[in-house]
């Protein structure tokens, strides 16, 4: 569940990067966040992992007030989400495997839960068979796939994904949120940001605009496929 009440976001610099944000998201929903750059999708964004604090208003995730978290709480906090970055941030010298099993490790996992958990995210995302690869012989496709298996190895009951501006080609882009939407399935709620409008109406769903700071769209959109069937 996030849930923001009137939330203002002003940096330093002088920007409003958002103004007045009032936004619910029930658990178990997959979510779109679109807007141009610049809208403010990435400040959202690092409120829900509370990485950046609002300069007015209020921030709850799964039940927790984000403002008021100090210190330890909140590395706990952010081990209890899963992410999803623009850059995936992986270690490119790790293999696939070492990879998530790090997510695991920080998260003071038994090493039997690591030995079961590992393989099961990696089958999830297809990685299965290139578990001993090292990250740097990947493609970007397949990199993002390593970033999803960590960000769910903790077994997160939230996703965000911050979809790459790089070069992923759009083919890519279609079966990544097919495996999104496959995760939202099991039970995970999905909060997905683009850019790629065209991506956005194919899927449908509930899509959530910003434009300069603020919500101009927040609805469900039927798609132009039937993707499920
Ligand atoms: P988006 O992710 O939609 O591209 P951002 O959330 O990154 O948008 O940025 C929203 C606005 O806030 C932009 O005008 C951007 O330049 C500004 N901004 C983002 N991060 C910072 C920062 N750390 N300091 C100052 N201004 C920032």
């Amino acid at each position: 569940m996030v849930d923001m009440k009137n939330v203002n976001v002003h940096y330093s610099s002088g920007v409003d990067a958002l103004v007045d944000i009032n936004l619910h998201i029930n658990d178990g929903e997959f979510v779109f966040i679109v807007g141009e750059s610049g809208a403010g999708k990435s400040t959202l964004m690092k409120l829900m992992m509370r990485e950046i604090t609002p300069s007015s208003g209020r921030v709850f995730v799964n039940g927790r007030n984000l403002g008021t978290l100090k210190g330890n709480k909140i590395a706990m906090f952010r081990r209890s989400i899963g992410v999803v970055f623009q850059e995936f941030r992986l270690i490119q010298d790790y293999t696939v495997y070492e990879n998530v099993a790090f997510a695991l490790r920080v998260a003071d996992s038994s090493n039997k839960t690591i030995r079961q958990r590992v393989p099961y995210v990696l089958n999830l995302v297809e990685l299965g068979p290139k578990a001993k690869h090292k990250v740097r012989e990947l493609s970007g496709g397949e990199q993002q796939r390593v970033a999803i298996a960590r960000a769910l190895a903790n077994d997160p009951g939230l996703l965000i994904v911050d979809e790459p501006t790089g070069n992923l080609d759009p083919k890519r882009s279609y079966e990544l949120v097919g495996l999104l939407k496959e995760i939202n399935r099991c039970g995970t709620t999905v909060i997905m940001i683009t850019h790629e409008h065209e991506l956005v109406r194919y899927f449908g769903g509930r899509i959530i605009n910003l434009d300069k700071g603020s919500i101009t769209f927040d609805e469900m959109m039927g798609g132009s496929d039937y993707y499920e069937e």
